[in-house]
């Protein structure tokens, strides 16, 4: 195996880095205008990273719109697509941060600062990976394009305009989640069942789709004989002022059936007390149930395991009743037809289903060439025989066919993906390189 990737390289890699995360690329949506749609910073990462492309030899192109923008090396017909995405989340106000989030420092061989990890570092590791297989003269069959999306942390506008303009990859990988690769991703599906309003009860609880619900409030004229249900259930609740607070556990949405669903406890509780149909729904049919199962039957694949269902928020007004959910389905299961299960179900509950968001599985199976080529490659160079991974969770992989999410993490990775001192190892940052250019080199060499 060639040793492409050299110290040069490293520096190169460290030092485009640095400029990247002194760019603070989060959303702005008070700075949105025409051109720069998620604030002129946003835009400003792109420029950074065409910029750095150029000075290497890539063709670049920038969406005049200012959504995304891509670099291009190589000839052919086949369009290998490196997904990356220049935009990050907040740094808090620099709350919990040793250092400035947005001023890299690199401290025993470690660089700190935003994006550093999630995803301006894996993007740098895998530009410069192919980089160093351009400085060995390697030729290329086709032609790799890095894809900069810069609303990733959102609503993903950057690859949504992507898919409408530019051309799809014919494989491709996603540098931003862990070694070895992710070859399946559930479908993420939101939506909100709508039912009548009542002038038996109010409720007002939840919040985030994608996250359990750790507390669900009531206050009303019901108060004693909810928490007296809730001591029969044995579910734990607190006192606030007048409200009784139902206490749950939250994870994220993807993990639901690991978590304590402050709504549904609470929904159970009420409709001990109250009958109102779409109460009952929750209450009665749910339950704690968070693979759906109660709700359409038992669902789940040997691809990607089972379909997870997690209700978010329930508002309940004389107007209107409103329940959020969040369900993760599994790459084979047709959403249409579950939408048709679910709303046959709800109407018996007085509720009608309405769909509020969609992003399509990624499955590619694992006897493809892409599937073994990555698998092989990182196995053979890290010795390490983990199995690849299916998620819940989501990375632009999904946004187009034959991608999967390849590294840059690895299984000792500590994450700090999201969080304050964001930090990855250099010598973390210097593997995955020699990971990608041989991988790439494999895929893609002439
Ligand atoms: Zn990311």
């Amino acid at each position: 195996m060639k040793q492409f990737v050299t110290q040069k390289h490293h520096e190169e890699a460290v030092e485009a880095l640095k400029k990247l995360i002194r760019v603070p690329s989060v959303l702005d949506e008070s700075d949105s205008g025409k051109g720069h749609p998620f604030g002129k910073n946003v835009v400003k990462a792109l420029d950074q990273v065409l910029e750095i492309c150029a000075g290497i030899g890539f063709r670049t192109f920038k969406d005049p719109e200012g959504y995304y923008a891509y670099a291009e090396v190589g000839e052919g017909e086949d369009l290998f697509a490196i997904l990356c995405h220049m935009d990050v989340v907040p740094a808090a106000d620099q709350k919990g941060w040793n250092t400035d989030p947005f001023d890299p420092v690199i401290k025993d061989g470690v660089i700190y600062g935003r994006g550093s990890q999630d995803d301006k570092g894996p993007s740098m590791a895998a530009l410069y990976a192919v980089k160093a297989l351009m400085d060995d003269g390697v030729e290329f069959n086709q032609r790799i394009r890095f894809i900069f999306g810069s609303d990733e942390e959102n609503l993903w506008r950057c690859m949504e305009k992507y898919n409408e303009k530019e051309e799809s990859a014919t494989a491709g990988i996603a540098p931003d989640h862990g070694f070895p690769l992710t070859f399946a991703e559930k479908g993420l599906l939101q939506a909100y069942l709508i039912g009548p309003g009542t002038d038996k009860i109010t409720v007002n609880a939840g919040g985030a789709l994608n996250v359990v619900p750790d507390t669900a409030p009531y206050e009303g004229e019901y108060v004693e004989a909810v928490k007296e249900a809730l001591d029969k259930l044995g579910f734990s609740y607190e006192m606030e002022g007048n409200a009784v607070v139902v206490q749950g556990k939250s994870v994220h949405a993807k993990d639901a059936p690991e978590g304590t669903n402050a709504i549904t406890r609470l929904a159970m509780a009420l409709s001990e007390v109250v009958d109102f149909a779409p109460l009952n729904f929750l209450g009665k049919l749910v339950q704690e149930n968070a693979t759906g199962e109660n709700v359409v039957g038992k669902t789940q694949d040997e691809q990607s395991g089972e379909l997870t269902m997690n209700f978010a928020s329930l508002t309940i007004s004389p107007e209107e009743t409103k329940i959020g959910v969040d369900m993760r389905l599994p790459v084979t299961v047709k959403k249409e037809d579950l939408e048709e299960k679910i709303a046959t179900k709800v109407k018996e509950y007085d509720l009608t289903y309405q769909e509020f968001d969609w992003l399509d599985s990624l499955y590619v199976p694992q006897d493809s060439t892409l599937v073994k080529t990555l698998l092989a490659t990182y196995r053979e160079m890290t010795g390490d025989m983990t199995e690849p991974e299916i998620s819940g969770g989501a990375t632009f992989a999904r946004t187009m066919k034959n991608c999967v999410a390849y590294g840059a993490m690895f299984e000792d990775t500590p994450d700090f993906m999201h969080q304050a001192n964001e930090q990855w190892e250099l010598d973390q940052m210097y593997k995955a390189m020699d990971i990608y250019a041989e991988s790439i080199y494999r895929l893609c060499a002439k």
